[in-house]
C-alpha cells in the first residue's frame, strides 16, 4: 500500500519497487522517491515534482503527503498526471534534525563537489528530477518544494520564488497558490542553490519553495490550515484543474538587501523570536558586527526574513525585503 511508503522510507524497511493504483502505476526508482505514472498521459497537464522534508525536522508536509497517499490507497483519488514524490532527507527526519552534516537545501547545483551525506543525497535527487522531467518534454513542468519555517511569521504560509532570468509564473499559477492559502511571496534576486531553484534553473519548471507554518514534531502538526494546500496537491496528482483565487490577494516582496555576517562577534538588536516579515523603520539599528559595524535601516522601511545570527562568518544572517508588485504583472 502506498501509505506504507513513508514509514518504510524512514525505517528504512523493504518496500515493493512497483505497483498499481487507480488510474496508473507507480515505481520507486531510489530510496525516498516515488514516481506515479498515469495510464493515459495528457500533454496539457503539469508533470509535477512534490518534495517534502528536504529539511528533516519539517514534518507538516510529510503528514500532508501521507494523507494524499492514503486517499490514493482508498481510491478516493484517481491518478491523472505524472508525479514525482520525493522524501528529501529521511535520515535527518529520523534524527529530528534540520540536517546531519550540512544544509541540503544549498547543494542543488550541478558539478558541486563535497563528501557529506547531504552532497550525495543532492546528487541522487537531482538525477531523479532530471530523469522525470526528461521523460515528459511536452508537459508543463512544476515543482513544489514543501517546508515549514523555523520561526513564527507575520504570514504563516508564504512562497519563495527562486531567481531566474526568464519568465515568471502566470497569474493563473499564482492564483493556485492564493487558493491554496499562500499569503505572501518572496521573489529571490539572485541564484541560491535550493531544490526549487534547481528545477526552475535547469528545467525551466514553474517552481516554488513553500513555507507552510512553523516547525513541529511529527504527529503534532495542525493540518487544518493546510487543507487548501492538500486540495492543490490532490488536483495536480489527479490532473484536474486546481482551484484558483485572486493572485493579488498574495502580498509580494522582493529582496532589497542581504544582511551579511562578517565578524566573529555578531548580534541582532531584535529578539530571537522576532517573526519573519517584521517591519523595521528607517534609522533602526538592526545588528552589530565587529568587522562590518552596525547595520542601520536606510530611507525606506524593510521587513526581515529568515534571520539567523548563528551563521558562520561570511554567510547571510538575514534577508531584508520590501513590497513589490506581482512578478509578470507590470
Ligand atoms: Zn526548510
Amino acid at each position: 500500500m502506498l501509505s506504507d511508503w513513508i514509514p518504510a522510507t524512514l525505517e528504512p524497511a523493504p518496500f515493493p519497487t512497483e505497483g498499481r493504483c487507480r488510474g496508473g502505476h507507480w515505481l520507486t526508482p531510489c530510496w525516498g522517491v516515488l514516481e506515479l505514472t498515469p495510464d493515459h498521459i495528457n500533454p496539457q497537464v503539469p508533470a509535477s515534482v512534490i518534495s517534502v522534508a528536504v529539511h528533516g525536522n519539517e514534518t507538516a508536509p510529510v503528514e500532508l503527503l501521507g494523507d494524499l497517499l492514503c486517499q490514493l490507497d482508498a481510491e478516493k483519488m484517481t491518478l491523472g498526471a505524472p508525479t514525482l514524490l520525493i522524501f528529501g532527507h529521511p535520515k535527518a527526519c529520523v534524527a529530528q534534525q534540520r540536517y546531519i552534516d550540512t544544509n541540503l537545501n544549498r547543494l542543488f547545483q550541478r558539478g558541486l563537489e563535497g563528501t557529506t551525506q547531504e552532497h550525495h543525497r543532492a546528487i541522487e535527487l537531482m538525477s531523479a528530477v532530471d530523469d522525470f522531467f526528461e521523460r515528459y518534454p511536452s508537459n508543463p513542468h512544476l515543482h513544489l518544494d514543501l517546508h515549514t519555517a523555523i520561526r513564527r511569521s507575520e504570514y504563516p504560509r508564504f512562497a519563495v520564488l527562486p531567481y531566474a532570468e526568464r519568465t515568471s509564473p502566470t497569474a493563473t499559477q499564482w492564483g493556485w497558490l492564493s487558493a491554496a492559502g499562500i499569503q505572501a511571496a518572496l521573489v529571490q534576486h539572485q541564484h541560491s542553490w535550493t531544490f526549487s531553484h534547481y528545477s526552475r534553473h535547469y528545467h525551466q519548471a514553474t517552481a516554488w519553495t513553500l513555507e507552510l507554518g512553523q516547525v513541529a514534531p511529527m504527529g503534532q502538526n495542525d493540518l487544518e490550515p493546510l487543507a487548501p494546500m492538500g486540495a492543490l496537491l490532490s488536483a495536480l496528482i489527479q490532473g484536474s484543474a486546481p482551484s484558483t483565487d485572486n493572485p493579488d490577494a498574495i502580498t509580494y516582496f522582493v529582496v532589497r538587501d542581504e544582511l551579511m555576517r562578517q565578524g566573529d562577534h555578531f548580534s541582532f538588536h531584535f529578539a530571537d523570536d522576532t517573526p519573519n516579515f517584521t517591519t523595521f523603520k528607517p534609522g533602526t539599528r538592526l545588528s552589530e558586527d565587529d568587522i562590518a559595524g552596525p547595520y542601520i535601516v536606510g530611507d525606506d522601511p524593510v521587513l526581515v526574513v529568515f534571520p539567523n545570527p548563528q551563521v558562520e562568518a561570511g554567510a547571510r544572517a538575514a534577508l531584508l525585503v520590501t513590497p513589490t508588485s506581482r512578478p509578470g504583472s507590470a
